[in-house]
């Protein structure tokens, strides 16, 4: 009894990480300058950039990218 409810909470926990996939470098490079942007202009990019917002909290390779993106918009703007 106590082993299947073990065996559901896995099975759940499976699928939220499956939904939640994460984005490779690419993916959030091609996103990044639309991203930088809508920082930019002060929107709020918390629900529609998670996955970018997430990504940027692991790697700092796309982190170096975005902050010297960032730098060249904030000029601009
Ligand atoms: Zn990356």
């Amino acid at each position: 009894m106590g082993e299947s409810v073990d065996i559901m909470r896995q099975l759940v926990k499976m699928v939220a990480r499956t939904q939640q996939r994460e984005l490779d470098c690419g993916e959030v490079f091609a996103v990044l300058d639309q991203y930088t942007e809508a920082i930019v202009a002060g929107e709020d990019v918390s629900a529609e950039f998670a996955l970018v917002i997430q990504h940027l909290d692991l790697c700092r390779d796309c982190l170096e990218e975005y902050e010297a993106l960032l730098s060249v918009l904030q000029k601009i703007h």
